[in-house]
Formats: C-alpha cells, structure tokens, sequence
C-alpha cells in the first residue's frame, strides 16, 4: 500500500501498545478536542501489552493502524465517561 502522505511504499508490520491503560480516542476536529470526551476507538488491556497490526512509511514515518473491533463492554464504558450535555 501506498502512503496517503508522501507516496512511498508502507511497510507491514505491528505496532506494540503498553502501560496501564492503553486506550485511545477519536476527535474529528480540533476543537473537539477542548472537551472531554471523544469517541473511544482502542481499549487496551491495563497493565499489558498488545500487538496492532500496521503499515509505516519509513520515508515520513506515517503510520496505518488496523484496531480490532471494539467490544461491547468498552463501548458501555465509553457512554459512562461522556460528560453531561
Ligand atoms: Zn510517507
């Protein structure tokens, strides 16, 4: 696969998540990232490691993530952390 930055060749491979929680959070817009929130699109498991499979671009060092699905428990979490509107 092509790089969406620079269009060099990506390079498969996996990227390795690790600490005590692992989560990561989707803001579609700058600004959204001002409030609390965010949509929850990786949960990681505390205290260990996990394996992501991905592309780099070793030319502008981009990089494609494939997260697994979400599960419906983190997904029940996610609304539990949403601020009141
Ligand atoms: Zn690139």
């Amino acid at each position: 696969m092509k790089c969406p930055k620079c269009g060099e060749e990506m390079e498969p491979g996996f990227m390795m998540v690790e600490g005590y929680s692992a989560n990561a959070k989707w803001y579609g817009k700058e600004e959204e990232r001002l409030i609390l929130g965010g949509e929850l699109i990786y949960h990681g498991k505390m205290w260990d490691m996990d394996w992501i499979e991905s592309l780099r671009c070793r030319n502008c060092n981009a990089v494609t993530l494939f997260l697994p699905r979400l599960k419906a428990k983190a997904v029940k979490e996610k609304v539990k952390t949403r601020p009141p509107i």
